[in-house]
């Protein structure tokens, strides 16, 4: 679904991507990991194109990424975006927030947005918040309805950087738990997080990302259990 092909990035001097090669099938859940500063959002940023790359390829279900125009616009809708911070709107409520999209962008109907976006706040558990406004919820709360304003969209797949971590530790569960539920559905995501767990049983492969070089790819298992690199090894020392 998703193929970069020696895929390289500079920001200034800085050679952010260094000839990433990566695919991520249709239903495949990649998680990302790597230091600090590795490149890992700027790899995310550059599937949807929010950030321009300098050379190499990117294609998303069999095409390259548009530039610019209606064809980018419809990009954006076909790979949803779910950040660090929930980027929610302040002064709409949180039914608004997930309606959005769809209603504005899409152009549909807006009784039959309400329905969908009703389902969603159902499936991600606060469907009696729906009136409320953002700063009324807790973290997980608003990073929930972030996932279920991305699902409104009806994306082909979901990119997460680093998700839960600007939630308080006992938040972070309740937003695994909804996205875990997801790639069990089948959706395809691709998730940089420091969450080994996640990584462990959610993630059906581990991309290692170090100075802007993917340098390793494995399952889960034969990534944590017998890590190739030293890079790899060196990290994983660090944070188990
Ligand atoms: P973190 O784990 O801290 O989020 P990351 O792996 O996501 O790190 P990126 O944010 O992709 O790393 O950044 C990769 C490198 O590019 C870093 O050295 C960063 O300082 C640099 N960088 C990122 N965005 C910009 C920018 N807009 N302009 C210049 N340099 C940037
Ligand atoms: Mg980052």
């Amino acid at each position: 679904l998703i193929v970069l092909d020696k895929v390289n990035k500079y920001f200034g001097p800085l050679h952010v991507l260094q000839d990433v090669d990566l695919t991520v099938d249709r239903g495949e859940v990649v998680v990302v990991i790597g230091p600090s500063g590795s490149g890992k959002s700027t790899l995310c940023r550059a599937i949807n194109r929010l950030e321009p790359i300098n050379s190499g390829t990117i294609t998303f279900d069999g095409r390259e990424l548009p530039a610019e125009g209606k064809a980018l616009a419809k990009l954006r809708s076909e790979v949803g975006m779910v950040f660090q911070s929930f980027n929610l709107f302040a002064h709409k409520t949180i039914l608004e927030n997930v309606m959005l999209g769809p209603v504005k962008v899409r152009k549909e109907k807006a009784s039959v947005v309400r329905e969908r976006a009703m389902k969603l706040l159902d499936r991600v558990g606060i469907g009696n918040q729906a009136d409320k406004y953002p700063a009324q919820l807790s973290g997980g709360q608003q990073q929930r309805v972030a996932i279920a304003r991305a699902l409104a969209m009806e994306p082909k797949a979901l990119l997460f950087d680093e998700p839960t971590s600007a939630l308080d530790p006992e938040m972070v569960g309740e937003v695994l738990d909804v996205m875990t539920s997801l790639a069990r559905e089948g959706m395809t995501m691709v998730v940089v997080t420091h969450e080994m767990g996640f990584a462990r049983h959610a993630a059906n492969r581990v991309v290692f990302m170090a100075d802007g070089q993917l340098v390793e790819q494995d399952t889960p298992d034969a990534f944590f259990g017998n890590p190739k690199s030293d890079r790899a090894k060196d990290f994983l020392s660090k944070i188990l």
